[in-house]
């Protein structure tokens, strides 16, 4: 695979409407995006991608959609009103603001300002809280105060005795959810790997005190591999244990999985220890007691958690970046995305090949039933050879085509994008062919 430029996929993304900037014809809202019509099915593709792995196909993880906006008690407890915040510097040359942690990233140094090269012109670093806080019903004022979430964490935290009555789970069992998260970073950036508002998929894993070492490392491990089913080459990911000073409030352990993004390694995803932190601390404050009784044993304690916390649009970047191609097909460039099947925004574009009315009606009958089952493209105008190549470009597996011989023959052509390559096949057969050749 050739070395990815960001700039190709962005503009990819534009081109074939998978990411548009925000109010855009606003002149833009920075470092915020849209997902388009190619975008928004990807993103769905990336969730339910996770919800298979960490739901479906288990039988100890269940799921939960809370709150975004949540009363400040629950951040007290949790800890984030006074912790979770990023250190912020002013440059009094230029006046722009970065975060102190990140100065040598942008191309400066702990004294050399990336902005204007100044020297020494730094503020002091101040403590800057990165949740969005905002007002609920019709009065501003302090009693109103509510938060958006900036994490989905607290929602199985402060739900954790709901769905241990309800579900019949004990640990060690998980309580997963996906859902938008907002941070008020100080330097958004690098398309959708740093904005304001953004996707999480979380996993909350309760387990006995004594098995926590256990399931981190299997939770780091499975986790890592779960990109590489989906495709990504595995010398594009790595797992970094975070040093000692880099851990978060709550956490006695982390490992961050990395990837190999084209402005170097980044996070996609981080495995947290949070011990029994969260618990804790939501009894304390709450006065609910948030502990499990093990019959078996005879014992009460309150779980360890392990926390598996991976970004969607984060891991979209990463699924398209390591799928960006460009290749040589009967002498003509192309640019392919190698997604795989499960990612692609389609999986199969029925493609007849000409708009004559005596070729339509069966090509849309074989659309509909194609779509019982499968996100598919439709798609009649210009060149085969053409839509072929914006097929390859959008990273649909598999295109069908109807020609005249199959008014005659009942049979159709598969396409494949990856090699080209070309098989007739019954129409009778086809919803069986085109599911072996997905893999599901
Ligand atoms: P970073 O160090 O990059 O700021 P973080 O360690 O604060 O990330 P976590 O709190 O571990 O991130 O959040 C879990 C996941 O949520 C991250 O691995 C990332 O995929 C995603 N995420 C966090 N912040 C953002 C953001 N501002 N934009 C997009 N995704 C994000």
């Amino acid at each position: 695979m050739a070395a990815t430029e960001l700039d190709q996929v962005v503009n990819l993304c534009k081109r074939r409407g998978f990411v548009y900037p925000s109010a855009e014809i606003y002149g833009g809202f920075r470092s915020s995006y849209d997902y388009g019509p190619l975008g928004s099915l990807m993103l769905r593709n990336v969730r339910e991608a996770w919800i298979r792995t960490m739901v479906q196909q288990r039988d100890d993880v269940v799921l939960i959609d809370a709150a975004i906006l949540a009363p400040p008690q629950v951040f007290e407890a949790s800890g984030h009103l006074a912790n979770f915040s990023d250190p912020l510097v002013d440059c009094t040359k230029c006046k722009q603001r970065f975060r102190e942690d990140h100065l040598v990233d942008l191309g400066g140094g702990p004294d050399t300002c990336p902005g204007c090269g100044a020297k020494g012109s730094f503020t002091e670093a101040r403590a800057f809280n990165l949740m969005f806080k905002t007002f609920a019903g019709p009065v501003e004022g302090s009693g109103a105060e509510v938060y958006m979430r900036p994490e989905t964490a607290q929602g199985m935290f402060v739900n954790f005795l709901n769905v241990l009555q309800t579900s019949r789970k004990k640990p060690p069992f998980g309580i997963a959810q996906v859902g938008k998260s907002f941070r008020n970073e100080i330097t958004p950036g690098n398309f959708i790997f740093r904005t304001r508002e953004f996707e999480q998929m979380e996993l909350e894993f309760f387990v006995p005190p004594a098995e926590s070492a256990e399931w981190y490392d299997y939770w780091c491990k499975a986790r890592l591999q779960w990109y590489v089913d989906l495709g990504i080459p595995a010398d594009m990911l790595v797992l970094r244990p975070h040093d000692a000073d880099e851990l978060s409030h709550y956490s006695s352990g982390t490992s961050d999985i990395e990837f190999k993004y084209p402005w170097g390694w980044g996070e996609l995803e981080g495995v947290a220890q949070r011990t029994n932190y969260d618990l804790t601390q939501h009894a304390n404050h709450s006065g609910t007691k948030l502990d499990y009784f093990d019959q078996a044993t005879n014992e009460r304690y309150i779980p360890y958690v392990i926390e598996p916390a991976a970004g969607v649009n984060r891991a979209m970047a990463a699924f398209l970046l390591a799928a960006y191609d460009e290749d040589i097909i009967n002498d003509e460039p192309r640019t392919v995305l190698r997604l795989h099947p499960r990612l692609a925004p389609y999986k199969v574009a029925v493609l007849p090949l000409s708009k004559k009315d005596t070729l339509t009606p069966l090509a849309h009958q074989i659309r509909r039933t194609l779509s019982e089952r499968y996100m598919v493209d439709y798609d009649e105008t210009q060149a085969i050879g053409k839509r072929y190549r914006r097929q390859d470009e959008v990273g649909t597996p598999l295109c069908v085509t109807v020609d005249f011989d199959s008014l005659e023959d009942n049979a159709v052509t598969i396409r494949d994008r990856d090699t080209t390559a070309q098989v007739r096949v019954p129409i009778a057969d086809l919803l069986g062919e085109i599911s072996a050749r997905l893999g599901f």
